[in-house]
């Protein structure tokens, strides 16, 4: 049987800190406490459920795979035996029964709760895009898994001609009480795992869980302008509902994938632009790359190294903007390698004709050797 999503039990956001996570815990805990709930079955119910969600999303890797994947990815009874149950219930009583084991005590029926309708969990899907494909938009198809009702025994889980038989450990209470010493507790049943329903012989297809692990493909149309963080709803496509609830929602979270040229800063584009440092000195006109092909770009004369020449409108267009961003080209004067003795002769010509008037050609220099020799001197 599926479960309610744990953010939903906890009442926080899929994004809470482990704080929050906590904290909502905590607030529960405390109204849901059996000592303050005697013979409230309900009660006990929502404590057990905050304790599990609260279990699940405080451990990093948990949290993670149920994010991704829902309870399939975190729920260790999902394909294994009869539905409910599992993860974290053996703690309650064990954490509980010292103390608060007799609150239990006088506790008639059980099983009460258990009609409830409850929507399934939101799962998120992790997807790389490449700039392009984020710039211009794009359609790509993804497959994830899901839990689909075994064919065989058609959610069942008894074997084909048997049906599953009232739990004879808990007469269909999901419930047993035990008894440690002068308490009574009551516990999850060990037999049905809850449910209140045991299977004799169970389905060979799906061993008795009444789903099976499938997957399912699903195409994401992607709005041109995405952006890293943004998410996709694809409604109703996440885990399915609890006792008819409706199913919810599968997020598919962006990550951009790096690119060799282009930086993204929100809709502008970054480059690095290597100039030789005869074009940073004489000037001239460069080829440089954009989204959209190829860009001519004039270089001034006495161009330094940082400087930046931002091209208006070859950014991207963003999902929520009215126009495109900007490309910003940072200049990068290259000094030149694997010189020719011709090369070199030149360059200590020019050396010398330069030292002639450094001051007036290379005024940074000057200036930095002036503050140099000042600090020494002073
Ligand atoms: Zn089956
Ligand atoms: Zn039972």
């Amino acid at each position: 049987m599926a479960k309610r999503d744990y953010y939903e039990v906890l009442g926080i956001n899929r994004d809470a800190s482990d704080e929050e996570i906590k904290k909502a815990y905590r607030k529960l805990a405390m109204k849901f406490h059996p000592d303050r709930n005697p013979d409230n079955p309900k009660a006990e119910e929502q404590f057990k459920e905050a304790k599990e969600a609260y279990e699940m999303l405080s451990d990093k890797q948990k949290r993670g795979a149920y994010d991704q994947f829902g309870h399939a990815g975190v729920d260790p009874s999902a394909g294994g035996g009869p539905g409910y149950g599992g993860a974290g219930m053996g703690g309650f009583a064990d954490a509980f029964s010292d103390i608060f084991g007799d609150m239990f005590g006088g506790r008639a029926g059980g099983g009460g709760g258990r009609s409830n309708v409850y929507r399934g969990a939101d799962l998120r899907y992790n997807l790389e895009v490449s700039l392009e494909d984020a710039a211009r938009g794009t359609e790509t198809r993804i497959r994830i898994p899901t839990m689909a009702e075994c064919e065989t025994c058609h959610g069942s889980g008894a074997k084909k001609g048997s049906e599953p038989k009232t739990c004879p450990t808990c007469g269909g209470h999901g419930q047993v009480r035990m008894q440690q010493g002068f308490f009574s507790i009551q516990q999850t049943c060990p037999k049905c795992h809850g449910t209140g329903r045991y299977v004799a012989d169970p389905c060979t297809s799906c061993h008795g869980a009444g789903r099976v692990n499938q997957h399912k493909t699903l195409s994401v149309k992607i709005p041109s302008g995405i952006d890293e963080g943004d998410r996709i709803r694809l409604s109703g496509e996440g885990e399915p509902g609890v006792n008819g609830g409706p199913p919810g929602d599968l997020y598919v979270q962006i990550h951009l994938k790096p690119h060799s040229v282009f930086q993204r800063d929100h809709d502008d584009l970054h480059c690095e632009m290597p100039l030789s440092f005869t074009t940073a000195a004489l000037g001239g006109e460069i080829e440089i790359p954009t989204l959209d092909g190829v860009a001519k770009l004039k270089i001034p004369s006495e161009t330094q190294t940082g400087k930046v020449f931002r091209l208006r409108g070859k950014g991207i267009k963003g999902v929520r903007s009215h126009s495109h961003g900007d490309l910003m080209c940072h200049v990068v004067v290259e000094t030149p390698v694997s010189l020719t003795d011709r090369q070199k002769e030149l360059l200590r010509e020019f050396e010398e004709i330069n030292r002639g008037d450094a001051a007036r050609h290379n005024p940074k220099a000057q200036s930095w050797m002036d503050k140099v020799k000042d600090f020494f001197g002073g």
